[in-house]
């Protein structure tokens, strides 16, 4: 059994409030061990910490911050299989992808090595006689990053990552599902030269981030999870003067044109679809073909493909994907598709009564694939968060761009086609935030930013990336005037212009 406290000013210690949550192992579908919930008094201890290291931290020159991410990401390669497992072992998802979680991270720590180039200003000489104007880009202090369960390494990092490299203290509040990597990441921060206090983790549920949101000391607070606790985050966060981005749900529609390789479009959808038991906030969750004949013909391939996925335990090398985190979460899984079913959908292949022998314990399903779904459904209109896939069957290539554009969640979207033109005509209209041109989960790489619209993030600033470096900085423009030859002016009374 592992018991989580927290890492505070460079040590592991146990949490004081008396409150645990349970860590499970959903593979076998069993308590794994027990986290800490933390009090308010024990995130404080956590900020005052910070805000201790936050002065040195800050005035370490950044190629020497830099250096430390070096040597941070080369211990994360080095403990790559250890923390796999740990990964594995917690959320569900299979070892390979478990890895992909890990080096998703790495790539942003690899951009934040970055760093001393990334933060430089801006300079101009000249801008009036014996006047220059020059910007810079400071760090905001003590900061906090409030994570989901479904990528317990990668979030972490895309956020922790450009903060500290910046120069601020960051304090992670990991998802109680999964601490084990989270915790991990922070020894190794340590190990890697980052003074204590710099990266801390305190673990714990809502009186955690109540605690972030209300702390006078904290200047800015990044969240990624569901939407309504994202608007929760969002409203309460920047209410206290907090300076937020909250990344939220998704529901992720695939266009299939007439002309799209229908081949290659079920192997992308049954990858996307059902990668991670379809725990991922960029999973394809809706097909839309546009026309009956690609939708008739794309539903053939489709379904004996889902009837024949491999569904096994985290640690099993040929299982395409794993439990789900929790058995109340498959539960709420399960009951979507019972509304699916109630709703008129056509449940074309049916995962709830899937087990997997030996481990009927675990938190598995099947794959289940939905057709002539429509958008009043609920099923529709919400997050699933599970191996499900829905066909909204589209007419043609409006009807099908009105589907995202108009939905709740706007994070990622994809075409398959091989027309040019609809191409560029969709990722210029559709309203969505990050766009797939037959590229299935067009998760943005580590140099440019992640980020999706309407319900899918409150607040304007994306994650990692230049927009991260912006997040965790705040600029400063200073004009400097050096008069030749201490030539002294009269007072003026009208505002400085230059004519
Ligand atoms: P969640 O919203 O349940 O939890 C996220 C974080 O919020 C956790 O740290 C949790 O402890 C905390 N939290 C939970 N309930 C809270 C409450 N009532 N008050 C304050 N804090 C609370 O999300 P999850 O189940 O861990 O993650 C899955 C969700 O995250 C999905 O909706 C998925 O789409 C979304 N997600 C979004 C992105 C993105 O970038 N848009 C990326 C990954 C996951």
């Amino acid at each position: 059994m592992n018991t989580y406290g927290h890492f505070i000013a460079g040590k592991a210690v146990s949490g004081t409030s008396g409150r645990f949550g349970e860590v499970f192992n959903p593979s076998l579908g069993e308590v794994s061990g027990k986290v800490a919930l933390a009090s308010r008094a024990e995130m404080r201890k956590a900020v005052e910490v910070a805000r201790e290291a936050f002065p040195a931290w800050s005035a370490v020159n950044p190629q020497r911050r830099a250096r430390v991410m070096f040597n941070f990401k080369a211990l994360v390669e080095k403990n790559m299989d250890e923390l796999a497992r740990i990964l594995s072992a917690e959320h569900g998802k299979v070892i390979a992808d478990s890895k992909g979680d890990i080096q998703r991270g790495l790539e942003v720590i690899e951009f934040a090595c970055g760093i001393p180039h990334l933060m430089k200003g801006e300079y101009t000489e000249g801008a009036g006689p014996g006047i220059d104007i020059y910007s810079m880009r400071q760090p905001l202090g003590v900061v906090a990053g409030i994570t989901p369960f479904n990528f317990p390494a990668m979030i972490p990092m895309w956020m922790f990552g450009v903060a500290i490299a910046c120069g601020n203290c960051f304090i992670n509040k990991p998802s109680e599902k999964d601490p084990g990597v989270p915790m991990r990441l922070a020894e190794l921060f340590l190990e890697a030269g980052g003074p204590p206090g710099v990266l801390q983790v305190v673990n714990g549920d809502k009186e955690a981030v109540d605690a972030i949101l209300e702390d006078p000391d904290i200047q800015a607070v990044s969240f990624v999870g569901s939407s309504a606790i994202a608007e929760y985050v969002y409203s309460r966060g920047t209410a206290h003067g907090k300076r937020v981005q909250a990344m939220g749900g998704a529901k992720n529609h695939a266009i299939i044109m007439p002309d799209a390789d229908l081949d290659q479009v079920t192997n992308e959808l049954i990858g996307a679809g059902y990668g991670s038991a379809g725990e991922r906030c960029m999973a394809i969750s809706v097909a839309v073909p546009v026309g009956e004949k690609t939708a008739d013909a794309l539903v053939a391939k489709l379904k004996p493909r889902v009837e024949s996925l491999r569904v096994g335990i985290s640690t099993d090398p040929d299982a395409d994907y794993g439990p789900l985190v929790t058995a109340q979460h498959r539960e709420k899984v399960k009951q979507y598709i019972d509304m699916g079913v109630k709703e008129g959908a056509k449940l074309v292949v049916d995962g709830r009564n899937f087990s997997l022998q030996g481990y009927e314990n675990g938190y598995y399903l099947g794959g289940s694939l939905f057709d002539h779904v429509t958008k009043d459904m609920q099923t529709y209109k919400d997050e699933i968060f599970g191996p499900v896939l829905q066909i909204a069957r589209a007419r043609d290539f409006d009807e099908a761009i009105a589907l995202p554009t108009t939905h709740q969640y706007g994070n990622g979207v994809a075409i398959f086609t091989r027309d040019g033109d609809a191409a560029r005509e969709f990722a210029s209209r559709v309203q969505v935030g990050m766009v797939g041109i037959n590229v299935p989960i067009p998760v943005p790489l580590a140099y440019h930013t992640f980020g999706g619209w309407k319900r899918s993030a409150f607040g304007d600033v994306n994650q990692h990336g230049p927009e991260g470096v912006r997040f965790w900085t705040r600029i400063k423009t200073v004009t400097q005037r050096w008069p030749k030859g201490g030539v002294r002016e009269n007072a003026s009374f009208v505002i400085p212009t230059m004519k």
